[in-house]
């Protein structure tokens, strides 16, 4: 029922923008560094996840970084993700807004995805400004534990946010003017915790629009949400898919 309820809401309040956090990838073995007991509850991310740590120590931090960089570019795009992306198609969805950085709305299918924390599909040399490639990272990776920039040998950055670095003002710009015009914004896989992410629902809701959120426990904005459905974001979005009947 709660499905029909779902369906429902995106037929009827166009258009519909996306909102994804880390929950949409973990069904595709990609942990949530934030969750308790998640890398950043172990590792304290002052010491390997922030821009000062890097600019003080960037190999220290690429050691830490490379293991989970290869778990990033090994991972396939999940039901979600495929759901996500049939949407788009079908005219339901009109952009993705995500917090995630492994680029895996994009291999599945989506087109207009708005990145606001960045992502690992290039790094950029803080020596001289070349940017790269992931392909290209990835080959540096395997034969050095750090990649180092072929034109002047400073060690690349991924064009991820780390901590204490400021968000892409022009996606977050996009962001906020997409939740703005969102007749319905579906949250998935996010809690909602994240600034400025956190303040896109009430950016829809003071708007007019209406909220509506899939994810596996409590979320910031549960009380004002139209519809909140606690489960699996695979799952779910594959069931709304059905539900919309939409050809996968
Ligand atoms: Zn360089």
């Amino acid at each position: 029922m709660s499905i029909e309820r779902l369906a429902g809401l995106v037929r009827e309040r166009k258009p519909c923008v996306v909102l994804t956090g880390a929950g949409v990838s973990t069904e595709s073995g990609i942990p949530d560094f934030r969750s308790p007991g998640g890398l950043w509850a172990e590792f304290d991310p002052l010491e390997y996840g922030s821009i000062e740590a890097f600019r003080a120590d960037p190999a220290k931090v690429w050691r830490f970084y490379a293991p989970r960089f290869s778990v990033l570019t090994e991972a396939e795009p999940n039901d979600a993700h495929r759901a996500l992306a049939a949407l788009e198609r079908a005219g339901h969805v009109h952009a993705v807004v995500t917090q995630n950085i492994d680029l895996l709305h994009e291999r599945a299918g989506s087109r207009d995805v708005i990145e606001v924390h960045g992502s690992i599909r290039t790094s950029t040399c803080p020596g001289c400004g070349e940017r790269y490639e992931l392909a290209r990272v990835l080959e540096l990776l395997a034969d050095a534990p750090v990649p180092a920039c072929p034109a002047c040998g400073g060690v690349l950055k991924p064009d991820v946010v780390f901590f204490g670095e400021l968000l892409p003002q022009e996606a977050i710009d996009r962001a906020f003017a997409l939740a703005a015009s969102a007749g319905l914004l579906l949250v998935v896989g996010s809690a909602l915790e994240v600034h400025p992410v956190a303040g896109l629902p009430y950016e829809t809701l003071n708007a007019g629009g209406a909220v509506a959120i899939v994810n596996r426990g409590p979320t910031a904005f549960d009380s004002r949400a139209t519809l909140k459905l606690d489960g699996s974001a695979g799952e779910t979005l594959a069931a709304l898919v059905r539900a919309l009947r939409i050809p996968r």
